[in-house]
């Protein structure tokens, strides 16, 4: 394992998301890597520090008073209410640093949270083709796939046949992906195979088309009337695209 692999897992492996597999691969490369052991403790340590609300520090109203007992004493024709400023603004400005560093942090986080859920889209994809069940329920008919989804989802993916457009609609299988059972709708062009993998996102907004490749394989994602969807093959980006565009038609 490389160390921006390790580096892109860190966030997981600290929060317990990986497999074990993935955990002993991350454990035994801090053992061997001392930079990315260093970036796990520094994780670690920040991690545990917004937790425990170590990084607020409430000055004791003594503080306070011995603070502006010695300006008065040092100053004494300073008005008082200079001094409430002064302390007022200083405690701005440290809330001001906790706050950006928290949502830098979060910010960070969420996009390497985002990495792990493309790798494990790729894998599943990747996997389905490897063990040879790319689907669990083998039909090009839309009206048996759609509804066998039916009893095993709480939610009902389109299963749109797109046969006559090139893209041969193969058969729907169970995965599970972004901690939760989700459908993978298969199509077939040519020799390629391409997973539509959906699932109800929380993220209600139609934002505009995502497209990523990774370890040479394209992937287009995009959200819509709340559901998230992700488009993965080895198919060539134009191809895929004109996919994503029927399906969403
Ligand atoms: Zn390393």
């Amino acid at each position: 394992m490389t160390c921006n692999e390790t580096k892109n897992l860190l966030n997981a492996y600290l929060d317990g998301e990986l497999d074990s597999a993935g955990s002993l691969s991350v454990e035994g490369h801090v053992q061997r890597c001392t930079s990315c052991l260093t970036d796990m403790e520094n994780l670690r340590g920040l991690s545990s520090a917004i937790q425990n609300g170590g990084l607020r520090f409430t000055a004791p109203p003594s503080l306070k008073r011995n603070v502006q007992a010695a300006i008065r004493a040092a100053n004494p024709e300073v008005k008082r209410s200079f001094f409430d400023w002064r302390w007022a603004s200083a405690l701005a400005s440290a809330a001001l640093v906790i706050v950006v560093g928290f949502a830098l942090t979060t910010q960070w986080r969420r996009s390497s949270q985002e990495t792990l859920l493309v790798d494990n889209i790729v894998s599943s994809h990747v996997r389905s083709m490897m063990a040879n069940h790319i689907t669990d329920v083998a039909s090009s008919d839309s009206h048996t796939v759609k509804p066998w989804f039916g009893g095993k989802l709480d939610y009902s993916p389109p299963a749109k046949d797109l046969t006559a457009q090139g893209f041969r609609l193969v058969g729907g299988r169970m995965d599970y992906l972004d901690n939760r059972p989700v459908a993978a709708v298969v199509y077939q062009r040519s020799q390629h195979f391409i997973n539509l993998f959906v699932w109800p996102s929380t993220n209600t907004a139609t934002g505009r088309e995502e497209e990523l490749a990774r370890q040479g394989y394209n992937l287009i994602h995009w959200n819509e009337s709340g559901m998230t969807y992700w488009l993965v093959s080895e198919l060539n980006l134009p191809e895929l695209r004109e996919c994503a565009r029927l399906l969403k038609q």
